[in-house]
């Protein structure tokens, strides 16, 4: 910039020296010219008067002068020249100054002489007697006057310019140095000519809509990471080169990754078929939706392409943690399954006795026999339905009875006495242990929870077993335990018995009974009341489940 400055002020100094140069020239020429032109007129009438006071000696004794002196007759024919031989010379009426000065006194002109071979200015007087006498002198050239006026007209220039160079390198300094000290950030703080205060003025007010944008920007970003970091869902902003642009901290939680994936191709998460396949879709401009299994999870992804003014900038993919709507999927799927199966048997049995008796082969006697086994059957039928739809109230948490206070205590009692003929004939003890325990719950949901653990313990007891229900609580809660002595669960399937008709032992499960839902209800039934529920058992030794209610 202050080169720039410099550089065009001193051009346009030159240019200025230059015209000036000429100019003074042009009026330098023509002064020399004019005062020239006086010069002689002046000599002219100065010699005329010794010429006609003394004639031809006059001009013969005139010695050395500057023009050339030339006498001219009446009749045009040169009486006297002092620089050129009279004899070879012509006639001179014609010429401008002698035919002007023979008609009106004085004449001049300006022209190329053959005679001295050079452009010339003539003045001629007219005298007393009708003579001429005529003065000329060469007009000195352009060139002339430019040599000779050279050497001060250099100085000057060279003057000038050097006294130009130094002004206007300090003019540039002027100009430039306050803008220079300009503190942008501090516009207000400069030191700057009265000039500049719109430009000043001007940064200032837009230092403060750029403050004003930024923190908008900035508001809104923070906004945004805000709502996109408490997320549960994965954001990922991606590039058209795929390359991740933004991305919240779930993506990397939900991909298991833990390095920062800023500026990487979006398949350093993922690298599978499908999910490149979807980013590639999505670059082309169409959406993509698919589930996507990584290790033992599932994800649901959506990749959506980005479009601003009808090109793909990029694409935006959300990822999502289905793993639990899969894994319920599945369960719906089998829960389904099982309960086709579980219903199909009973009702084959059914069908098939009814129609042994109805084709009359079952002899008279033997009918109550299959009547009592149709009777069963459609018994085990019922018990499952309804356990079905328990289970199912449970699930979806409807048609549940709202809470009341429960007493443990007395609703094991209840429960204990329900199930003594059958523990009984199984010649299996029960007791009851502990003090009245309230809890705030759902009184058939309880009922039902307790029941199934004590049923099973009653069924999946050995001989002379015991059963033991111990109710109580201590800081932690409200508990209701059902111990017994019998057959135990082994390890490894102990975490599966809470699963809809999942049994141990399968074979034999006609005969023991149940639906193989009873503790799906108890887990269910926990579930409702928050409560939690511990296991433990020994294959041969027996089990003890406690539920344990919040306080
Ligand atoms: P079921 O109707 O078959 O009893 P449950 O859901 O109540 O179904 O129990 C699932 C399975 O868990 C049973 O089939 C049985 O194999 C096992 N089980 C439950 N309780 C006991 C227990 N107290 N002792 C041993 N095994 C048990």
């Amino acid at each position: 910039m202050t080169k720039r400055i410099f550089k065009n002020t001193m051009l346009i100094v030159v240019l200025v020296v230059i015209l000036c140069g000429v100019f003074i020239l042009g009026v330098v020429y023509d002064y020399y010219n004019k005062e020239l032109s006086e010069g002689m007129m002046s000599e002219a009438k100065y010699i005329s008067k010794g010429v006609e006071a003394e004639g031809i000696d006059y001009l013969e004794n005139l010695g050395k002068t500057d023009a050339r002196v030339t006498w001219v007759d009446v009749d045009g024919t040169v009486l006297f020249d002092n620089q050129a031989d009279i004899t070879t010379m012509d006639n001179h009426k014609d010429r401008e100054e002698i035919k002007e000065a023979l008609t009106s006194s004085a004449g001049s002109s300006t022209r190329y002489s053959n005679t001295i071979s050079a452009k010339t200015i003539y003045h001629a007087v007219r005298l007393s007697d009708g003579t001429v006498i005529r003065l000329a002198h060469i007009q000195a050239s352009v060139l002339r006057i430019v040599l000779g006026v050279l050497h001060p007209m250099v100085v000057i220039i060279v003057f000038a310019l050097v006294l130009s160079a130094f002004l206007t390198a300090r003019l540039t300094r002027q100009i430039i140095e306050p803008l220079e000290s300009i503190d942008l950030e501090h516009p207000e703080e400069a030191k700057v000519y009265d000039e500049m205060s719109p430009f000043i003025r001007k940064i200032i007010k837009q230092n403060e809509q750029i403050k004003e944008a930024m923190e908008e920007q900035k508001s809104q970003r923070k906004e945004f990471e805000l709502i996109t970091e408490n997320m549960q869902e994965g954001f990922i902003v991606v590039d058209k080169e795929a390359r991740i642009l933004s991305y919240n901290s779930s993506v990397l939680k939900l991909f298991d990754m833990d390095m920062d994936v800023s500026g990487k191709n979006v398949l350093t998460l993922n690298r599978t078929e499908e999910f490149s396949q979807g980013i590639i879709d999505a670059l082309k401009g169409s959406h993509n939706e698919q589930i996507l299994q990584v290790g033992d999870r599932f994800y649901s992804i959506y990749i959506n392409p980005v479009i601003t003014e009808e090109k793909v900038a990029g694409a935006i993919i959300i990822v999502t943690d289905v793993t639990e709507t899969e894994e319920r999927e599945k369960l719906r799927r089998e829960f389904t399954a099982n309960v086709s199966h579980e219903l199909k048997t009973p009702l084959t049995s059914i069908s098939g006795t009814a129609e042994i008796i109805k084709n009359g082969i079952v002899a008279t006697e033997d009918i109550p026999k299959f009547a009592g086994n149709i009777y069963s059957e459609a018994q085990r039928l019922v018990s499952l339905v309804e356990d079905i739809i328990k289970l199912s109230q449970l699930d979806e948490e409807k048609n549940i009875p709202s809470k009341e206070p429960v007493d443990l205590y007395h609703m094991s009692l209840e429960v204990a006495e329900q199930l003594r003929k059958v523990a009984v004939k199984k010649n299996v003890t029960i007791e009851v242990e502990g003090k009245s325990t309230v809890v705030d719950g759902v009184r058939p949901v309880i009922t039902e929870m307790i029941y199934n653990l004590c049923d099973n313990a009653v069924k999946y007891n050995k001989e002379t077993g015991s059963v033991i229900i111990k109710v109580g609580e201590n800081q932690n809660g409200k508990i209701v335990s059902v111990k017994d002595n019998g057959i135990g669960i082994p390890k490894d399937q102990q975490d599966r018995i809470f699963e809809r008709f999942y049994r141990v032992d399968k074979s034999h499960s006609k005969e023991i009974g149940g639906t193989g839902l009873g503790l799906s209800i108890v887990k269910h039934g926990a579930k409702l009341h928050n409560a939690t529920i511990d296991m433990d058992s020994e294959l041969g030794k027996g089990t003890q489940i406690s539920v344990k209610f919040p306080c």
